[in-house]
């Protein structure tokens, strides 16, 4: 079987060919270095996906993410994690909001202060 993917590691956006025997990756083209070809095994074993969403605190909501990436079959958990909590304020670029929702902690990719 061959697979074709597009590597997302960095802007150059190689077209990558992985080809699977017997569920074993036997060789990845495309690649013009060694990261591509180590994003085409991940991808086509246990693709990773950085989380980005908002997370309600009060008086609205405020824009979070995974500090680092999680498999892609894990992303539903992970949202009904960050959708069952609240976010208290103030919050800061940084803060870890929740700690370790599957794997990852979340943290805010925005700040928010108290209403005054
Ligand atoms: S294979 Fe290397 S150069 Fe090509 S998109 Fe991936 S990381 Fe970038």
């Amino acid at each position: 079987m061959l697979r074709e993917l597009t590597c997302i590691v960095c802007p150059m956006g190689c077209q990558l060919k992985a080809e699977i025997t017997d569920n074993k990756i036997v060789n990845v083209s495309g690649n013009t270095c060694p990261r591509g070809k180590q994003y085409a095994i991940n991808e086509c074993t246990d693709p990773q996906r950085t989380v980005t969403t908002t997370m309600r605190c009060a008086g609205g909501v405020v824009s979070v993410k995974t500090d680092r990436t999680i498999s892609k079959d894990k992303i539903f958990e992970c949202m009904k994690i960050i959708n069952s909590h609240f976010a208290p304020l103030p919050i800061h670029v940084g803060d870890v909001i929740i700690e370790k929702a599957c794997g990852a902690n979340i943290v805010a990719t925005q700040n928010k202060e108290e209403a005054v």
